[in-house]
């Protein structure tokens, strides 16, 4: 595996010893030896995440084949505006797992950030190109993942898929029309206070199926204490008055009540998680919502 990534980093060895990999998303990035040698800059643009090492030890460059890679660390980052014209052909490496240190360097907003990113990845059909095998191996004796959506069991909204995630970046919570009850604010707790995510994502989606059972007050077997839970969301939503209008008929009417659950889940999550509304009132953690089109694969953040 090593002499395979060492081989393929090879080919971006540049006349003036800089050394250009793209798609890459992560703010910390496999080291090699000699790390001090490397400089290490970065550019935020979604089509053209640029990661550049430039040495000026030409031995290095002379003699690319002594490069190891001997352990994983942290870069600082800074903006590179020049590689846009460099004249590098360049190409993706597979993306390591998630590291503590990694985690560590999270903010809520930065984990965020790298949702949203993941979703334009998706949405311009540019993943990440990962190993997820080698993320397996990186992950095997630890996780440290990011952030924690909790999203609907629907098979259309795989938060791994449509964010771009791989092994261990993200504790993933789903449930028929993402809601919370203990359990999960159980496993919220868990993910928040005890393995270090930064960041709640309550994501609903349209056309949402329980939403709609919630909709036409639907009853059967198990799925209706479900529904009950769902139900206070089709109430606090007042338009339209006409009752016939206020079923699953209408999916305007739907998507307007799934978006009114993910609002009254973020609200439940506050007011039943001690833990987690002190950890939000602090900083650590931040607890947001968002919206995901099943017609366009696009998640709209509120806020
Ligand atoms: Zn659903």
């Amino acid at each position: 595996m090593l002499n395979r990534v060492s081989s393929t980093f090879r080919r971006y060895i540049h006349p003036t010893k800089r050394f250009v990999l793209d798609n890459q998303t992560r703010k910390s990035y496999v080291a090699f030896a000699n790390t001090t040698l490397f400089q290490y800059s970065y550019s935020n643009e979604i089509q053209s995440n640029f990661y550049s090492f430039s040495t000026s030890n030409s031995s290095i460059a002379n003699n690319v084949s002594n490069l190891r890679i001997r352990d994983r660390m942290q870069f600082n980052i800074k903006p590179l505006n020049s590689i846009q014209n460099s004249g590098v052909s360049y190409r993706s490496l597979s993306t390591t797992a998630y590291t503590k240190e990694m985690q560590g360097m999270m903010t809520p907003d930065s984990a965020l950030e790298e949702l949203k990113k993941g979703n334009k990845r998706f949405l311009a059909k540019s993943p990440v190109d990962r190993d997820l095998l080698e993320q397996v191996d990186a992950t095997s004796s630890g996780q440290f993942p990011y952030a924690t959506v909790l999203s609907c069991i629907d098979s259309r909204t795989s938060s791994e898929l449509i964010f771009d995630q791989g092994i261990g970046d993200i504790f993933s919570i789903r449930i028929a029309g993402n809601f919370v009850n203990d359990d999960i604010l159980g496993s919220m707790e868990f993910t928040c206070k005890l393995a270090g995510t930064k960041l709640i994502v309550v994501l609903g989606h349209t056309a949402c199926g329980a939403v709609k059972g919630a909709c036409d007050h639907a009853r059967l077997g198990n799925l209706t204490t479900l529904i009950n839970k769902i139900e206070p969301a089709v109430a606090a939503v007042k338009e339209p008055l006409d009752e016939s209008l206020r079923n699953s008929s209408n999916s305007a009417f739907v998507d307007e009540v799934a978006a009114q659950n993910v609002r009254m889940t973020m609200d439940n999550i506050r007011s039943s998680s001690e833990i987690l509304a002190e950890m939000e009132k602090k900083g650590e953690i931040k607890i947001v919502g968002g919206m995901y089109d099943v017609g366009t694969g696009k998640v709209n953040f509120y806020s």
